[in-house]
């Protein structure tokens, strides 16, 4: 199925790298210590009680935390001065701390280098829109998928992060709205427009988040939970983007949280996608595609392909063809959007973003069969904060 290469297309894996091999399960490592967005509401009540308080302080510390985005134990004025602090050491230790932050676009994309407890490094990165507010959030330290473009992928796996681990990226970025450190909100334009909140949060930060899938999953439903048990954001402003481990797509699609489902496809056949993708070799396109479509048709939301552009490696017209008819034969009920990414540049990687009539071309291609797709506008490229290139030097 493969055309002849024109003899100077780089190799995938630059000669002088040995491809990584794909790991699924993290280290263990010392775990972080057990935060207020690890629990249940349940398991609050019973802690709460425990350490010898009432249990309705449960639900206090959740309207702290959750609605009033209050991190300072001081400002918890509805309890007592010495049961503040208490609960506060017992239940929200820091589990981020800030190393570096650097923004662009004006300060509405900031990108932020978070210490774990065991000095593990991660990044998030907020992006502010004019009628949105998306935080891209990490759910492992490093990456153990090895895509040979992906700065990430290239560094390997350090560690699985907890579910308050990742919720906190989230929370982070939700105070830094509410205090108005973000410009281009609604106080800026006379509260006309804006949103002042976290409305998307896409797992597409470092890490295979359905490799991690319990702490992500915990992480979503913290997310979903109405206020106060939980910040009460809706499913449909979660993606959980995935190299496509079958078996997790196929219950994810069972958790009965209709969050966005994306798939970094990046091929449309085997015999490339094997090289782009490395987990490729265990599913394949026919069933990573196919676990995507049944991911739409019980949770009826539709799917998002992600696929990069990479100058004369998978831009070619021919694949279009062939990414348009992989999709197409599975039908036409809307279940599909294809979203193009261009390349962001990583270091030591010999590849480049696709001209730009390639990239034409191949948008007009799946155009004509009908399939939908997008360009996605790429934020944070000069600040190392684009797609794929989140390595945490
Ligand atoms: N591991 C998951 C989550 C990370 S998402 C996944 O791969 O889906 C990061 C998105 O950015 C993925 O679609 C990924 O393929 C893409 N990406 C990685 N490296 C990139 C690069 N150099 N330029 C553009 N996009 C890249």
């Amino acid at each position: 199925m493969s055309d002849p290469q024109p003899e100077r297309v780089p190799s995938v894996v630059p000669a002088a790298a040995t491809p990584l091999p794909l790991v699924f399960n993290a280290p263990r490592r010392g775990k972080p210590p057990t935060h207020w967005a690890d629990l249940s509401p349940t398991q609050r009540r019973e802690q709460v009680e425990a350490a010898g308080h009432r249990a309705y302080r449960a639900r206090q510390l959740s309207a702290h935390y959750f609605e009033g985005l209050r991190d300072d134990p001081q400002q918890w004025t509805d309890l007592p001065g010495g049961v503040r602090d208490e609960l506060a050491a017992k239940f929200m230790p820091p589990l981020l701390t800030t190393v570096r932050e650097l923004s662009c676009d004006d300060d509405t994309t900031v990108k932020t280098l978070w210490r774990l407890h065991d000095g593990a490094l991660v990044e998030s990165v907020l992006m502010r829109y004019p009628d949105r507010v998306t935080l891209c959030v990490s759910s492992q330290a490093g990456c153990g998928m090895a895509c040979p473009f992906c700065a990430t992928g290239q560094g390997g796996l350090q560690r699985n992060m907890s579910t308050a681990e990742i919720v906190e990226q989230v929370m982070d970025g939700s105070r830094k709205l509410d205090r108005g450190l973000v410009p281009g909100g609604p106080a800026d334009s006379g509260g006309t427009t804006g949103q002042d909140r976290v409305s998307n949060v896409v797992f597409m930060g470092m890490g295979e988040p359905l490799a991690n899938y319990n702490a992500v999953v915990g992480a979503v439903r913290q997310l979903v939970t109405p206020a106060p048990d939980g910040l009460g954001m809706s499913a449909r402003g979660i993606t959980v983007s995935t190299v496509g481990l079958v078996p997790r797509m196929q219950q994810l699609a069972t958790e009965g949280i209709p969050v966005t489902l994306a798939l970094s496809l990046h091929a449309p056949d085997d015999e490339l996608r094997d090289e782009l993708v490395p987990i490729n070799t265990r599913w394949n396109v026919d069933e990573v595609v196919d676990a995507a479509w049944e991911y739409a048709r019980i949770t009826k939301r539709r799917v998002s392909i992600e696929y990069i552009l990479i100058r004369d490696m998978n831009d070619q017209a021919h694949r279009a063809d062939l990414l348009a008819k992989v999709l197409r034969r599975r039908g036409n009920w809307g279940w599909v959007h294809v979203n193009l990414i261009p390349l962001n540049p990583t270091p030591g990687s010999v590849w480049t973003a696709s001209r730009r009539r390639d990239e034409a071309e191949f948008v007009r291609r799946l155009e004509a069969k009908g399939v939908p797709v997008t360009v996605r506008d790429t934020r944070g490229r000069e600040i190392d904060g684009a797609c794929g290139q989140l390595a945490a030097g």
